[in-house]
């Protein structure tokens, strides 16, 4: 099990631009098993509001209505290491939503789990993981591209439909930054 997982992070390398993707997962390193450890699965598309949420979480809150709804891909997303010029740090699971969330600025967007104060104290980091999310990289059959961060909300989205899902700061996601490119199982 341990070596198929191995086979196919190493399709992923191969199959994009190996200098790119060799500065985000030391995958040249004798212990291959590193790679292994370094992602978690369970990252899922929500349908109804677009972002990336982790699906073990049990808080779900959706800015679609009720809990988030997973669709497609089944992604593992690397945590761990150094930000590279292709891998950008500060990602985290918000402990009130499941979405992925930028924590870098002072500013903590807007949550969906919020809704019931009155002021809205943004998302909380579940600091347990800090993820490292590849960008600016080719897409790939496991890694797929059109993600981008959401300037209201500071969400992870998929900007690859013409409506753009349900922000919790009113309206659709909208994209500023980086290109994200997110490796998924086969
Ligand atoms: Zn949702
Ligand atoms: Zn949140
Ligand atoms: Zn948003």
């Amino acid at each position: 099990m341990a070596v198929r997982r191995i086979r196919s992070r190493r399709d992923l390398v191969l199959g994009a631009s190996a200098s790119a993707l060799a500065a985000t997962w030391p995958a040249a390193d004798a212990a291959a098993s590193l790679t292994v450890a370094n992602d978690r699965p369970n990252w899922r598309f929500c349908n109804k509001c677009f972002v990336m949420f982790y699906t073990p979480n049990p808080n779900q809150a959706c800015a679609g209505g009720g809990k988030h709804r997973q669709q497609g891909y089944r992604f593992r997303l690397p945590f761990g290491g150094r930000e590279t010029p292709t891998a950008q740090a500060r990602w985290f699971a918000c402990r009130n939503c499941a979405t992925m969330s930028f924590a870098g600025y002072r500013q903590r967007g807007r949550c969906p789990a919020n809704a019931r104060y009155t002021t809205d104290r943004g998302h909380e980091a579940d600091r347990t993981f800090a993820y490292v999310l590849p960008h600016d990289i080719p897409a790939t059959r496991r890694a797929q591209g059109g993600w981008r961060f959401c300037n209201k909300c500071m969400a992870m989205f998929f900007d690859g439909y013409p409506t753009k899902g349900a922000c919790p700061a009113g309206g659709g996601h909208v994209a500023q930054g980086y290109q994200f490119v997110l490796p998924h199982e086969a």
